[in-house]
């Protein structure tokens, strides 16, 4: 499937208004992918796909994780879940075999430690693209121009100090060990 076809189709599961905050991704994803020396191929595809099971509903997606295997997310907060599956649905629905790409969208929402330089531009595009409004977010747009990591470890440390203030007691344990493994990385 090409990428324009690609997009039709996402374009008929996503509302308009995930639709939109997905092309903001696949854009900021291109301008890092060029910054950073990455492909712009998976970089755009695996934006475009990121969300894709965003919409469904945590019971659906409770399913897709038993069926799929990934146990392990129900623990966790299920603000997580559409990521996971959203790999799982790349791959058996879309058929995209590249296993960076199909990283790339499992872990953009929870983040891991030792993120390849794609798993990182998704992971921060979805965090700056356009549409976003969230404190320090000008802040990050700069630092991911500047270095990747440095950014990663502001959006990891933002987003781990935003769910504490929120008493979210579930935080997903990569996003706690990504957290850490990029302190090193902060400014
Ligand atoms: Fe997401
Ligand atoms: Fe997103």
């Amino acid at each position: 499937m090409n990428f324009d076809h690609l997009v039709v189709s996402v374009k008929k599961i996503l509302s308009a208004k995930r639709f939109n905050h997905t092309i903001g991704v696949v854009n900021t994803s291109a301008m890092l992918a060029d910054r950073y020396d990455v492909s712009l191929e998976s970089a755009q595809i695996a934006s475009l796909l990121h969300d894709i099971a965003k919409e469904q509903a945590y019971n659906k997606l409770e399913e897709q994780l038993k069926y799929f295997g990934e146990l392990e997310y129900l623990s966790f907060s299920p603000s997580v879940w559409h990521a996971p599956v959203g790999a799982n649905i790349a791959r058996n629905e879309f058929g995209i075999k590249d296993q960076d790409i199909l990283n790339a969208i499992k872990y953009h929402s929870t983040g891991r430690p030792k993120m390849t330089k794609l798993e990182q531009i998704v992971f921060l595009a979805d965090y700056i693209e356009p549409n976003r409004t969230q404190p320090n977010v000008d802040l990050i747009r700069k630092l991911a121009t500047q270095n990747l990591e440095t950014a990663v470890a502001q959006t990891l440390a933002d987003t781990v100090a935003y769910l504490k203030s929120k008493k979210e007691v579930n935080i997903h344990p990569d996003t706690v060990a990504a957290c850490d493994y990029y302190r090193r990385y902060v400014k």
